[in-house]
């Protein structure tokens, strides 16, 4: 028997989603002008370090979310200044006004009062102070009250700083924390503060450079369809691969439209003989794979114009190849694209029947050929089939099915860090001929889909691609994750 046939599929349990967690909100409060905005900035920029944060609009009008992150907790910052008071100090705490505020804090985990440490005490503080003192320190509901933690801003003064914000130890909320919005200083400190009794939250998805992605997911994902892409240069055989699939005794199918003009997606439901389960595929863009001899001028344009459009709508990519040809330039390109894109790939070597010489050594040799023409996707689980005949096709799903659960699988940050600072004590991070050492502090999973880590480490130049390609390594060999790309977003403090 040929390499590949023994291995037996597991069952699988159907495909579980995880719904984006909603973060835990800190409310900021302050009278204007006592550098709000400025903190709140230097919060979220606590956690920018090279990322992009996008502001979430808030659900009414003048409340803009932040996303933040610290010692890896994520959360959203609010500034419900102008909620709270008015530029006229004869219209503070209007009710109606009084009330958004309330609204706002209750649903905060935490809240920062901000006030100015060089002007002092001000009555409006004191007023703000026994507000939140009645509404958070002494909540009598049952609610769990959100903490509550005063900054003194603008206390970069050295040597009057702490000084400035001992004064605040009156409002009765606890020791004040001296900060400077404009320099920093003590904002990580408010920071630890807070974590201390914020719950632990998973962040929605990030991208490739570092940029939040906040959409929900698309429905498809909720019903637990894998969004699948037969990709290949014209006949490898992926409109015979796509008969297979189609064909076969327990699929049902269905045509729905794709999300271009002409193209047609077709559901596969598939049910598994050994269990019963089901499990759903949407193929993507079919009547591309069908059509393709139609266009009779820049075909090749088209090709991987249409062949990349599917790879960004796909979860897992089928990478077709004809093993009666080999390896060619389109296929390399396409493989670059799905590792880019952060697709999980199985890499389909198709007409196996053709080839001469079918025995394991030869099947080895193929995929070993396979392999070192396409270095971009090492990662990716690789066979030898026949459309023609249905040999091992229906391994194919099984491959699909695994890289998927892969693609989507979140790890602990507890286990991450083991994982982590055993590759460091195995080979620490090289120095620099200056003497300077990379140091890392700390990994944390932002996202799947691709599985992407945020690496927090003191210089993210200190990381040559020698040591990065190291780290990924034993993340593979610790972790496993075959058939899906990851990604690694190197973060230097400040
Ligand atoms: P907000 O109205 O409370 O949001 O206050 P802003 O963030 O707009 O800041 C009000 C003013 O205070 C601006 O002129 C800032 O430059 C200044 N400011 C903010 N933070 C600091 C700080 O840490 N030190 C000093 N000296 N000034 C600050
Ligand atoms: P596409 O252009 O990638 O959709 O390729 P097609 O499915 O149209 O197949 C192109 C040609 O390859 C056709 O003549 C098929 O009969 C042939 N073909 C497809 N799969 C196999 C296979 O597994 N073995 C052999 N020997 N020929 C195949």
């Amino acid at each position: 028997d040929e390499q590949g046939d023994t291995a037996s599929a597991t069952p699988r349990a159907p495909r579980k989603v995880q719904r984006p967690t909603r973060f835990p909100i800190i409310a900021v409060l302050g009278r204007p002008n006592v550098g709000k905005s400025t903190v709140v900035n230097r919060m979220a920029g606590e956690f920018k370090t090279g990322a992009v944060v996008e502001d979430v609009p808030g659900v009414t009008r003048d409340r803009t979310y932040r996303l933040c992150e610290h010692n890896g907790r994520f959360f959203q910052v609010v500034d419900t200044g102008g909620l709270l008071f008015d530029d006229d100090p004869q219209n503070v705490f209007l009710p109606q006004i009084r009330e958004q505020a309330l609204v706002a804090m209750r649903e905060a985990s935490g809240v920062v009062l901000v006030v100015d440490g060089q002007e002092g005490v001000h009555p409006i503080d004191l007023e703000v102070a026994s507000f939140l003192r009645r509404e958070c320190l002494d909540a009598t509901d049952g609610s769990s009250p959100p903490r509550v933690v005063v900054a003194v801003n603008k206390c970069e003064s050295v040597r009057f700083g702490d000084a400035q914000a001992a004064e605040f130890w009156r409002l009765g909320l606890g020791e004040p924390i001296p900060v400077s919005g404009i320099h920093g200083g003590g904002v990580a400190e408010v920071l630890d503060r807070l974590c201390e009794e914020i719950p632990e939250a998973q962040p929605r998805r990030m991208d490739e450079n570092g940029r939040w992605i906040l959409d929900e997911p698309p429905d498809d994902l909720e019903a637990g369809i894998l969004n699948v892409a037969i990709i290949g240069r014209p006949n490898v055989g992926k409109s015979s691969l796509l008969n297979r699939f189609l064909g076969s005794e327990r699929a049902i199918v269905s045509e729905v439209p794709g999300t271009t003009r002409d193209a047609v997606d077709e559901l596969l439901v598939v049910t598994d003989p050994r269990t019963g389960d089901e499990y759903g595929y949407r193929l993507i863009d079919t009547a591309g794979i069908r059509r393709k001899k139609s266009i009779s001028y820049g075909t090749e344009f088209f090709m991987i114009n249409r062949a990349f459009k599917a790879i960004r709508r796909a979860d897992v990519v089928l990478l077709v190849l004809d093993m009666t040809q080999g390896v060619y330039e389109q296929d390399a390109t396409l493989a670059e694209r799905i590792a880019d894109e952060g697709r999980a790939c199985i890499i389909v070597g198709n007409k196996w029947d053709a080839v001469e010489g079918k025995d394991d050594r030869a099947y080895r040799a193929a995929l070993q050929k396979v392999r070192e023409r396409l270095p971009m996707l090492p990662w990716a689980d690789a066979l030898l089939v026949s459309a023609m005949s249905g040999q091992r096709v229906p391994r194919i799903l099984d491959l699909v099915n695994a890289a998927a659960e892969q693609h989507g699988r979140r790890v602990r940050t507890a286990v991450l860090n083991e994982v982590l600072m055993e590759a460091i004590r195995w080979q620490p991070p090289p120095s620099t001929r200056q003497g300077k050492n990379g140091k890392v502090y700390y990994a944390t999973q932002v996202s799947t889909r691709p599985p992407t880590f945020a690496m927090f480490v003191n210089d993210p130049k200190l990381f040559g691609d020698t040591y990065r390609r190291f780290i990924e390594r034993r993340f593979r060999e610790g972790l496993g994750f075959r058939g899906t790309p990851l990604r690694f977003l190197w973060r230097g403090r400040r």
